[in-house]
């Protein structure tokens, strides 16, 4: 058995591993965005799901989304028309970009979802947006309470930070072995491990990363060298697409993901009071590209870089994602500034188009590893 194999295996049968979830007699609460404070869900006894779709066709969603509607979302969005997600409890999402804000009004509209709610999250960071937010995460505790009946106290939110920041320590772990030449972890593999930690309890996720964290370094089957990549987008639930780059001979060591390292790189601050340490972190955590003042994120992304050793980037941005692509151009200059090549692909959340995907790569790979 491959060490990365149960977080794998969770992956691919997350629905059913969202139903075992509610047999056992929990609450499970989707959610569509990171900047979605999960502590809260966690501490009323729920356990917090990401909400993704597949790469099937989407013509449930077609019948109700205009064409240039990001396909991550209309996924998503079929996905819940379609019955997958029909044993969730209630579903969250934060405001983020237009279409997933858009995309809310219609889980409104069509789901049987019992429970829907929406935290405004502003775009920016100053005092005043603070105070908003800290509010904002208020009325989500009462919104909460309101619905499943439950008191969400101070000390039960406290719990729940320790649980996940025990999750983000562990995973920055994991991530750490990445850093070695050539990598412990390979790039799809890192990906399974994060996607998985966003479909099961973190309990179980955090068992799993510590039997992982001890018999990586023992493994048989490390990936090989290659070039060291670092990958940067929004939301990528696609291994298939990394695969494709260590097989031609790349390794991504690093990404700059909304489902990466953008997930769980700042811990909340235990030592405060658990609501205003919430509010703070989510809204001054490393950035989606949803939000104004991109400097820091970009910041992040080359501190990345160093850290990890990269020689080249690929930026995936999925069609029609207008934050996504308008900050593409920036950062490709930032990273040309340092010397590192990137390569920007943009791609549909389907199986289209992967053999187009796969002839880039190769040639930027060729190109970089100065082979062929
Ligand atoms: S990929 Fe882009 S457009 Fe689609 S939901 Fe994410 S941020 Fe929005």
């Amino acid at each position: 058995m491959n060490v990365v194999d149960p977080f794998r295996n969770n992956l691919l049968t997350r629905h059913e591993v969202g139903k075992r979830l509610k047999a056992q007699g929990k609450l499970v609460v989707g959610w569509s965005c990171t900047s979605t404070p999960e502590e809260i869900i966690h501490s009323m006894n729920a356990v917090p799901v990401m909400v993704f779709g597949n790469l099937e066709n989407t013509k449930l969603a077609d019948v109700h989304l205009p064409v240039n509607s990001c396909s991550f979302a209309r996924s998503g969005f079929n996905s819940v028309l379609k019955g997958d997600y029909d044993y969730l409890d209630g579903f969250v999402t934060s405001r983020s970009c237009d279409n997933r804000n858009k995309i809310f009004d219609m889980w409104k509209h069509y789901s049987e979802i019992p429970f829907i709610e929406f935290i405004n999250t502003p775009h920016t960071r100053t005092e005043g947006a603070y105070d908003f937010f800290f509010n904002e995460i208020l009325r989500f505790k009462s919104s909460l309470e309101k619905a499943f009946g439950e008191t969400i106290s101070t000390s039960g939110l406290k719990k729940s930070v320790h649980v996940y920041n025990r999750n983000r320590l562990l995973l920055k772990k994991v991530y750490e072995l990445r850093k070695r030449e050539p990598p412990l972890i390979s790039g799809a593999e890192a990906l399974e491990i994060m996607l998985s930690s966003m479909i099961m309890s973190k309990e179980d996720h955090n068992g799993l990363l510590e039997s992982l964290i001890e018999e990586a370094p023992k493994r048989v089957d490390p990936p090989k060298s290659g070039v060291r990549l670092l990958i940067s987008g929004s939301v990528l639930d696609n291994p298939e697409l990394l695969r494709i780059a260590e097989i031609a001979g790349g390794n991504i060591v690093i990404d700059d993901l909304c489902t990466g390292s953008r997930y769980f790189w700042d811990p909340v601050d235990s030592d405060s009071d658990p609501w205003h340490a919430v509010a703070e972190r989510y809204l001054r955590k490393i950035s989606s590209f949803s939000m104004i003042e991109n400097e820091e994120r970009f910041k992040h992304t080359i501190e990345m870089t160093k850290q990890f050793d990269v020689e080249a980037v690929l930026i995936f941005t999925l069609k029609h994602c207008d934050t996504h692509l308008f900050d593409a151009p920036q950062l490709i200059n930032e990273l040309k500034n340092l010397g590192l090549p990137a390569l920007h692909l943009e791609w549909e959340h389907s199986q289209r188009g992967l053999a187009q995907l796969k002839t880039r790569i190769e040639a930027f790979i060729e190109m970089v590893s100065g082979v062929g």
